[in-house]
This record gives C-alpha cells, sequence and structure tokens, in this order.
C-alpha cells in the first residue's frame, strides 16, 4: 500500500488588513496543492485569540481545508480555557494543537504558570481530552526543548505522557537535520508510541529572521548551513534560492526516511513552499 504523503501549512493571525490580504493569497496559492490541513497559531498570552478563532473558521468556510487551531495555557485560568474550547467548538474548530507556551522571558526563560491556569500542555492536552469533539496534536522538538536542557529521555516522556491522556499527532519545531528527526521517531516507536510525528519546515528567506527564529526556537544551525546563508546574506534572491535548495533536500531525505508529511512554516507566504512542493513532485 501507497500511502500519501500530507501536506500541512502553518499561517499566523495577521495584524492589519494588509496582513490580511496577504495571508489570502498564500491560502489561495497554496489551494492547489490540497492540503490535508492547515493550522493557525495563537499570540502569547492569548494576544490573538479572536483572530486566531477567525481566521481559522474563515479558512475552512472559504477553502473547506479543515484547520488545526493552537491554543496554549499563557495567561488563562482553567476555567477561561474551557471557554476557550467552547468558542472553538462553536466556530466548528475539531482540531486543536495543545501547547504550554513561552514564558514572556523566552523559550529559556523560567516558566511561572497562571494562578488557576496550568503548569504544562500536558494538563491542557488532558482538559481537551476530556472535553470531547477534538482531534487533539502536540509540539515535538527534535533538537530537543529549549527547556529541557538537552534531556531527550524527558522529551520523549512527555509526549509519550501526552499521547495517553489523548494526542495523536505531533508537529514539530523547525529543523535541519534528518537523523534528529528519526531519533525521536525510533525512540517513541521504541516505546510504543502510535503518535504521528509530522516534521516541521522552515523554507529560509531571510537570513536575520532565520537567526531570530532558531533562537526562539532553540534549534541549532547547522555550521555548513549557516555559512552558505552567510556567503549570501545581502542578496535576497540568493538566499532564498538556497532556502528552497536546502528545504528540498531536507523534505526529500524525510520523506525517505518514512515521514508520513511535511508541515511548512509559511510565514504567510506561498511562494516559496509552493516551489518546494514543485520540485518535489516534479522529481517523482
Ligand atoms: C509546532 C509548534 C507550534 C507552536 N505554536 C505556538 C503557538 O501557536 N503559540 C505559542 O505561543 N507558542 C507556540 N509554540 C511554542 C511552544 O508554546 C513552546 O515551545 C513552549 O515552550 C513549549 O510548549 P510545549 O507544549 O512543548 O510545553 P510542555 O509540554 O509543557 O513542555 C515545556 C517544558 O516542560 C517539560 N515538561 C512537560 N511536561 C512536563 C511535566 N508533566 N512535568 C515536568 N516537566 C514537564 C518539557 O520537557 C519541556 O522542557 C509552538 C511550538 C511548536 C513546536
Amino acid at each position: 500500500m501507497v500511502l500519501r504523503t500530507s501536506y500541512s501549512f502553518e499561517f499566523f493571525p495577521p495584524k492589519d488588513v494588509e496582513g490580511e490580504e496577504r495571508l489570502w493569497a498564500a491560502i489561495e496559492g497554496l489551494k492547489s496543492i490540497a492540503p490535508d490541513f492547515v493550522s493557525v497559531t495563537y499570540g502569547a498570552g492569548g494576544s490573538t485569540r479572536d483572530r486566531s478563532i477567525r481566521i481559522a473558521q474563515e479558512i475552512t468556510k472559504r477553502t473547506g481545508i479543515s484547520t488545526v487551531a493552537h491554543l496554549t495555557c499563557v495567561g488563562s485560568t482553567r476555567d477561561e480555557l474551557i471557554a476557550i474550547l467552547h468558542s472553538y467548538k462553536e466556530a466548528g474548530i475539531t482540531s486543536i494543537l495543545a501547547l504550554r507556551g513561552d514564558p514572556t522571558g523566552g523559550p529559556s526563560a523560567p516558566w511561572t504558570p497562571t494562578p488557576g491556569g496550568f503548569n504544562h500542555a500536558d494538563e491542557l492536552v488532558q482538559l481537551a481530552d476530556e472535553f470531547g469533539g477534538f482531534t487533539i496534536g502536540v509540539a515535538a522538538f527534535p533538537d530537543g526543548h529549549p527547556a529541557s536542557n538537552g534531556d531527550f529521555d524527558k522529551d520523549v516522556d512527555v509526549l509519550i505522557r501526552k499521547e495517553e491522556l489523548g494526542a495523536t499527532f505531533a508537529t514539530t519545531q523547525f529543523f535541519f537535520e534528518v537523523k534528529q528527526y528519526t531519533q525521536l521517531v525510533e525512540a517513541l516507536a521504541t516505546r510504543g508510541s502510535r503518535l504521528v510525528i509530522i516534521p516541521g519546515i522552515l523554507p529560509v528567506t531571510n537570513v536575520k529572521l532565520l537567526h531570530r527564529m532558531a533562537e526562539l526556537g532553540g534549534t541549532p544551525i547547522p555550521r555548513h548551513i549557516a555559512d552558505a546563508f552567510a556567503k549570501v546574506e545581502n542578496d535576497p534572491h540568493a538566499v532564498r534560492a538556497l532556502g528552497v535548495e536546502i528545504a528540498t533536500s531536507l523534505c526529500r531525505d524525510l520523506l525517505a526516511a518514512g515521514a508520513p508529511g511535511l508541515h511548512f512554516y509559511t510565514m504567510n507566504s506561498s511562494t516559496a513552499t509552493q516551489e518546494i512542493y514543485r520540485k518535489l513532485n516534479d522529481a517523482q
């Protein structure tokens, strides 16, 4: 049996009218790929809550594509999280990505839970499962969670616990080395996990943004990749071409290693992702 590769795209809720036009143009550009789902992020401290819900709801209404709405524990009590789950359900959202969210000082800063709220994402997974009606996804970190200090076994334990509490899939932080992904997938499989791990791909189109995102997400940039980008960083066309080449090669290696699908961090733009998709499919 040949299983079809799933394609999915992540978007963030735009701040203004121009941003929204850009988002719809990106979705229009990616529609022909017939994505399996798109996901919509949730801003720090719930700052984008209403926009996240509206955009997720409208994507499904306009395109028929199912959406995964992200939800974090930052700044919300348990009762407030229940109220948000109600509003997701009323908006017709049937899948969520249950996250803890980052501390205000960044991903490696000390975490302080909101009084009456949750300490970790596993509690949100449990709440969403008890609430019912949602397919639940979680975050996975092939290079290790930035707050886990390299404790790979702990990251695996956390994913297993989330699966036991009701999660069925995970999308990963972006990364550059396929062995980081396979190591995580194999460690989970050894423990009997059936969690579907969808690798997250960042098509790099801007070197400064790459460094900022890598720092925030705790993703190491391998030396040869950092050097290659440094050589062309003042030439936007060359950066984009290199970003597409690196991402395409990673996607090919991941699919060859058995990845069930590819999840693209689109940054609300479609062209680089479309180009990677064409290259992957032209070669088949
Ligand atoms: C695919 C993806 C999408 C994302 N989308 C968003 C978004 O939309 N909005 C946003 O604000 N952020 C988002 N993030 C960032 C995410 O919120 C942060 O990475 C956050 O620091 C961790 O979230 P988590 O769900 O993994 O937390 P947790 O699972 O709570 O893990 C955080 C740390 O605590 C440890 N830990 C977990 N459970 C336990 C436990 N029971 N006991 C002890 N230690 C534990 C873990 O090992 C880890 O070190 C996303 C990340 C990814 C990978």
